[in-house]
Order: structure tokens, then sequence, then C-alpha cells
């Protein structure tokens, strides 16, 4: 019924209870969940899930929050975790400059090089852009050329830019994802950008255990909340929420490859 494109289900802080959360998504009727990695470390336990759920799959990448860990060894790294038929995608990868929690010139650096994985290995990326986006954009033009296909190139995750940055992704080939962002009161642009984007061309994530969507929010987020940010676009474009659920489960199928 639904998909969430982008969830961090593996990550410590469902430790206690990552069964539990999983039974209520399923029972919610999501029918599948990316879980997404932000350093080796972390890429391996996405793998670890996707590997013991059919309905799980991974993408490997490191965050650009954690970019200035990137050495000579992480590459062959994610490469060899890229090999497994469970990674669908190479990411979270992109620049933060909200955070800026590694230098500005290291997330380049190791933006490029995922780019250059992806190209490699003909994955699809995942990206993580956050004031940053004009940059990313001509980022993507130097790194990746004009883009001139059918395959979609990958996806522009939490997408919190304008209208007009958001069909500048969806023109070079990347879907855009919507986190419960969407969902506040407070948020013009991002619910402009939710406007804007090509139906065929859109998705929507919890990036569980952030951003939970009303009426959830300020509470830890989980995938079964990912209906309430697709109820939310639906609202927004004045469409039914089946249209959202229908549009978003093949826009995801189709970037990341999944069978079915
Ligand atoms: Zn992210
Ligand atoms: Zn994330």
């Amino acid at each position: 019924m639904i998909i969430d494109a982008h969830a961090h289900v593996s990550s410590e802080k469902f430790a206690q209870d990552r069964a539990d959360v999983l039974v209520r998504a399923w029972a919610a009727g999501v029918e599948a969940i990316v879980d997404v990695g932000c350093s080796v470390e972390s890429s391996e336990a996405s793998l670890r899930l996707a590997e013991a759920d059919p309905r799980i799959w991974a993408a490997v990448g490191v965050h650009p929050h954690d970019a200035k860990d990137w050495d000579d060894a992480t590459r062959p790294a994610l490469e060899a975790l890229a090999a497994s038929p469970r990674v669908v995608a190479i990411g979270e990868t992109g620049l933060d400059f909200h955070y800026d929690l590694s230098p500005r010139d290291v997330q380049r650096a190791v933006f490029r090089a995922h780019l250059r994985l992806a190209r490699d290995l003909g994955k699809p990326l995942v990206l993580h852009v956050r004031e940053a986006y004009d940059e990313a954009l001509a980022t993507l033009d130097e790194a990746l050329g004009a883009w001139a296909g059918d395959a979609p190139r990958g996806v522009s995750h939490c997408f919190t830019g304008t209208a007009e940055q958001a069909l500048g992704f969806v023109r070079r080939g990347f879907y855009v994802s919507f986190t419960g962002v969407v969902t506040f009161k407070n948020a013009a642009q991002v619910q402009a950008a939710a406007r804007a984007v090509p139906l065929d061309a859109l998705m929507v994530e919890t990036d569980c255990p952030y951003m939970a969507p009303v009426p959830h929010r300020g509470r830890r987020c989980e995938p079964a909340f990912v209906l309430d940010t697709a109820r939310g676009v639906a609202r927004l474009r004045g469409v039914e929420d089946e249209e959202v659920f229908r549009a978003t489960v093949a826009a995801t199928r189709r970037v990341f490859q999944l069978p079915g």
C-alpha cells in the first residue's frame, strides 16, 4: 500500500523495540522500507536488517555529517556492501551546510566520491542536501553530465528547498522525497515544493527516528507514520490519499528498481 523510502530502523534508537516497530509498520500497510546507512558501520547494519527481511532494502554511504571519517578504506568497504542484491542505492550523501559537522571542502570531496561510486556501480543515489541545494545541483551537472534517459538517477531525500530547486532535481533525473516536515504548519516552502513536483517523481519517507509528521510531531518517528506524510501530501495537492499511495509506491519501486 505504501513504501517508506528512507528510514533508519537499523539505528540505535530502535535497539529496544525494533521488532515491534516493524510489526506496526507492516500492520499499518507499509509494504517495503529502504533503510539508509550514514557510515560504513551503519551501512553494514542496514544491510544486516535488509538480509533478515525481504521487505527491507538497504542503501550504503557516508552522510555529509560523517564525511570527515572518509578514508582510503571507505570506498572498497562500500563497494563490498553494494555487491549484495539487497543494496539498492548509494547514500546518503550530499552537502549539509546547516550543521557543518564536517568541513565543507571535505563534504564536497566525499559527495563527488559517492557520485563516482554510484556511476561506476550503476546504482541510484540517495542525496541529503541542506542549505546547499544550488551547489548540489551544480555538482550533479559537473560530475554526472546532462541527463538523457528513462532510468531515474536517484532521489533528493527530506527535501526542504524551494519549488524551483525541486524541479531542478526532476530535470536532472532525480525524484524528490518528502518527510513529515511537509505536514508542519510553518513549512510553506516545503509544501510549495510538494505541490510543484510531478506526482510520478514524488516520494514519501519518514527519515525515522527523526521528522515525525503531525499528529506525532515531537515523538520518535517510525515507518508506520509515513501514511500521515502521504495523507499530508494528498491534502496539499487536493487529491485522494490512494492516489498518492499508488504514485509514491510506483516512483519508489522505479528509482530503486524494487521487484513487484
Ligand atoms: Zn538525510
Ligand atoms: Zn536519513
